[in-house]
């Protein structure tokens, strides 16, 4: 029970670590939809960008930060990547800790949304 992303982080629920610091660890998507899918998340738990506020405002820059180091270990960043957050039930969000998809590996990652 409880969030699965925070059993991720204390490693009762297993992952592949692509990236960790104090704050924030970073793991392969389990269902990657593109040849680079790594998703992004702070080790404080956050449901959605609604609990965001100006006190804990470095969850987010704490995150893009890691995102830039990933891009270069995954070796996207010259080429570009797409960073995306599913934000709430219409944003298409399902796993209710704040995360960021990091995706690429392909010359063009089509378009924005599927219409
Ligand atoms: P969303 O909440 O829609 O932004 O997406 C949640 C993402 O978490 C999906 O891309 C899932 O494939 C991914 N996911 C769910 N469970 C796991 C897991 N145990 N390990 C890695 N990725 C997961
Ligand atoms: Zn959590």
């Amino acid at each position: 029970m409880g969030c699965l992303f925070c059993n991720i982080i204390n490693g009762t629920t297993p992952s592949t670590k692509v990236y960790e610091n104090d704050s924030v660890y970073a793991f392969e998507d389990i269902n990657p939809q593109a040849p680079v899918h790594v998703l992004v998340i702070h080790k404080s738990h956050v449901e959605t960008i609604e609990d965001l506020t100006a006190d804990n405002s470095s969850i987010m820059s704490d995150i893009i930060l890691a995102v830039k180091e990933i891009a270069r270990t995954k070796g996207v960043d010259r080429k570009g990547y797409r960073v995306i957050i599913n934000n709430g039930p219409a944003g298409g969000q399902i796993i209710w800790h704040l995360h960021v998809h990091v995706m690429g590996g392909r010359d063009d990652m089509g378009p924005m949304v599927v219409r």
